[in-house]
């Protein structure tokens, strides 16, 4: 059975003050720019900013006041003009198996009067890393047809500061900022420091739909004097947005996940309806050259195992053959079921059989094991109740 946390004392609950301007997801030009419009010289801008960085990132730091290498005066000067945003943590689950899930609202200290956004994200701890799964879009544009996010409207892009903060409260409840404390002992996996070491755009939404903001905060989370996470432990997951995929690689410059789920166009469509605008061929051309791509970096091409709809050996064998000059990695995952689904999960001797097939060929084929189930938590589960915005709202946002 999972349990709910009681968060009521947690002291997270931050409300950006209205009218300031959030700092998390400026980048370090945007930042001095801000201090410069704040009347700092521009070496002083400069070298403030450095220091805001550290403490915003590396301290995990929400209060100006505890900056003690930042004079008094300006301290409050900066606490009139911005604020360093947490979102509101509506609810924090946790699985049986460890895995936590976190509902995060938003609102925008700018636009006080719009209505909030729900999101979830989701950390999922193993021995050897933790995983972050991180949300860039409040609903999908996309209506994949064994996916519950599809299910929800798209009600708007998340901004680059809300698809970081979700990483910056997730290491405060997880105590991976100095001085935090650690909700439970032995979170963190071994030979690590932090509890989150990876992060996955694979929460809701479709990040390469919201690039612009997907990709400055990616910036900003592999920044070497900030989180600090290597790109090769970020992974950012498409249904398959060709023309964006080039850009990712050589913009972004992280690891790349496909969602393929189907060897066959005509199946494809039904499954990813994406694909009656980017076909496998095109998509499979750019994976072939997506920036970067080796054996040492491979991209992960995930497939759900779905009971009598794509999972027969035939299907196992054409995905070999279609993978066959891609360094890839293949990531067979068992279908999540939500309520009103129309599908079933593969039978497990069905799964190893078609595993078996693809280890045969050469690929390590880790089956993904379920995390998180009993709190809705795995892949293609996720969903919040935020209703979509009238265009009027959307426009408001500007995003
Ligand atoms: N929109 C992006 C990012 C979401 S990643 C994308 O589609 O790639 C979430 C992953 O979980 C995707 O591979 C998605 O296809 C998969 N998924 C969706 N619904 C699922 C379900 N019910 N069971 C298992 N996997 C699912
Ligand atoms: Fe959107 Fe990805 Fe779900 Fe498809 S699988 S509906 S693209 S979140």
């Amino acid at each position: 059975m999972s349990i709910a946390l009681d968060i009521d004392h947690a002291n997270t609950v931050r409300p950006p003050l209205s009218g300031a301007r959030d700092l998390v997801g400026l980048s370090r030009p945007e930042l001095a720019a801000q201090l410069g419009e704040m009347g700092l010289s521009e070496r002083d801008a400069r070298m403030r900013s450095k220091q805001l960085w550290n403490w915003i990132y590396v301290n995990g730091a929400t209060d100006f006041d505890a900056m003690s290498n930042i004079a008094k005066g300006l301290r409050a000067e900066l606490a009139q003009a911005f604020t360093i945003g947490r979102p509101e943590i509506v609810s924090e689950q946790v699985s049986v198996d460890g895995t936590r899930k976190w509902l995060f609202r938003f609102r925008d200290p700018q636009h006080p009067n719009m209505p909030p956004v729900e999101v979830e994200t989701v950390y999922i701890p193993e021995s050897d890393r933790g995983t972050l799964c991180v949300s860039s879009q409040v609903g999908c544009t996309l209506t994949c047809s064994f996916c519950h996010t599809g299910t929800q409207k798209l009600v708007r892009n998340l901004s680059a500061g809300e698809i970081l903060a979700q990483v910056m409260m997730a290491r405060e409840r997880l105590g991976d900022f100095p001085g935090g404390s650690r909700p439970i002992d032995g979170l963190v996996p071994s030979g690590e420091t932090r509890a989150i070491t990876n992060i996955v755009m694979m929460g809701m939404g479709e990040p390469l739909y919201n690039y612009e903001n997907v990709k400055k905060a990616l910036l900003i989370a592999s920044d070497g004097e900030g989180l600090s996470l290597s790109k090769r432990r970020i992974t950012l997951s498409t249904s398959g947005v060709v023309p964006q995929i080039e850009p990712t690689g050589r913009e972004v410059g992280v690891m790349l996940a496909i969602s393929l789920h189907a060897v066959r166009d005509d199946l494809r469509d039904v499954l990813v309806p994406i694909n009656k605008k980017w076909p496998l061929e095109q998509l499979l051309e750019a994976c072939r050259s997506y920036p970067g791509v080796s054996n040492a970096k491979r991209i992960t091409f995930e497939y759900v195992m779905l009971k009598d709809i794509n999972d027969s050996d035939a299907d196992a064998r054409e995905l070999v053959r279609l993978l066959a000059k891609i360094p890839a990695k293949i990531n067979l995952i068992p279908f999540n079921p939500w309520p009103g689904s129309n599908y079933q999960c593969s039978d497990w001797d069905r799964i190893e059989a078609f595993a078996d097939i693809v280890n045969r060929a050469g690929y390590a084929s880790p089956v993904r094991t379920p995390r998180g189930r009993d709190i809705f938590a795995a892949c293609g589960q996720l969903k919040s109740e935020t209703e979509r915005l009238t265009k009027k709202d959307r426009d408001a946002f500007m995003l």
